[in-house]
């Protein structure tokens, strides 16, 4: 993946591109932003931009060095991951020793450490050693939540460079350049943090079919109501759907914020693209506070499912709640 390819972002490509430009790569930077805001493709990226033959802003994809990186066996990169619940001393040690040897290329070495949050005190001091004084042309890429969650001392000798949230339009649009189905797509992105978890959610066969469910409770719901408990029975409770009730229900609630969308005049927001028809006839059908309740009640009722309550008497409730009444 190239760092164009990494969606949104924008501050965190120009400050990286723009050192890379000048020729002024800093030995430690700090990705700092929350997860799935495509901080870990973007430091892999900025690797195999350093390590590029072509020497430009970006990764050209296709050179030896590139390819080594996409393939997972650069020699000279290097990534920690949390061992359990943290990053502990001796895998600092590990990585101290592996960037004591001689770089197998002519240039640099990269070590990415996720999850730098996570660092013991003795790990993050014996890091903080070689952070310092790089031994040989070394450049550090600690990927963390936020600056405050890694000590000042880290924190003062790594170039900070923030990631925003990943904005939803921009995920989707990475998706369906992907190949992904644009309604699927869309659906995906407002229910995950980040672009992974988004195309995973956006694979499952199961994530499609919950779509419709919802799209044909949503609409009984509105009317036949006797219909909606044996809908969801059928469709959801007697098929394997069921072990999705909570996703279920958090589309639901986008079903309801559409709703809302409509009464306030942002129809191109509208999640349920497919359905503006109906949406745009039966929004106004109910109160904005109504739409909201029911809004609630479904993010409620999901909620309630992950703190083990039965998913169909959660879901049940849910349906009975929010109707108008
Ligand atoms: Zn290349």
């Amino acid at each position: 993946m190239s760092m164009q390819d990494v969606p949104g972002q924008r501050r965190a490509k120009s400050l990286l591109q723009n050192a890379l430009r000048a020729g002024k790569v800093a030995h430690a930077y700090l990705f700092a932003g929350p997860a799935g805001s495509g901080r870990k493709a973007m430091a892999q990226a900025f690797a195999q931009t350093l390590f590029c033959e072509k020497q430009g802003i970006d990764a050209c994809g296709e050179c030896l060095e590139c390819r080594k990186v996409l393939h997972g066996n650069h020699p000279d990169l290097h990534l920690v991951v949390p061992d359990g619940a943290t990053v502990k001393i001796e895998q600092v040690r590990e990585l101290q020793k592996e960037l004591s040897y001689r770089s197998a290329g002519a240039g640099r070495k990269i070590y990415i450490i996720e999850g730098a949050e996570t660092m013991t005190t003795p790990a993050a001091n014996s890091l903080l050693k070689f952070l310092e004084e790089p031994s040989s042309p070394v450049v550090a890429i600690l990927i963390a939540p936020s600056a405050q969650a890694v000590l000042p001392t880290i924190l003062s000798r790594s170039q900070l460079v923030p990631f925003v949230p990943g904005d939803p339009e921009e995920l989707e649009q990475a998706l369906v350049s992907e190949g992904k189905p644009a309604l699927i797509a869309r659906t995906a992105v407002h229910l995950t943090s980040g672009l992974d978890s988004a195309r995973a959610l956006s694979q499952e066969n199961w994530f499609a079919e919950t779509r419709n469910v919802v799209i044909q409770l949503g609409k009984e719901n509105s009317s036949r109501f006797p219909a909606v408990l044996l809908t969801a029975q059928q469709q959801v409770f007697k098929t394997d759907l069921a072990e999705h009730t909570d996703t279920l229900l958090q589309m639901f609630a986008l079903w309801y914020r559409d709703m809302i969308y409509v009464m306030t005049g942002r129809e191109k927001k509208i999640v349920f693209s497919d359905q503006v028809d109906w949406i745009a006839k039966h929004a106004w059908s109910r109160s904005l506070d109504s739409w909201l309740a029911a809004m609630e009640s479904a993010l409620t009722a999901a909620r309630r499912i992950k703190a083990h309550v039965q998913p169909q008497l959660a879901l049940e409730q849910f349906l009975v709640n929010s109707r108008e009444g």
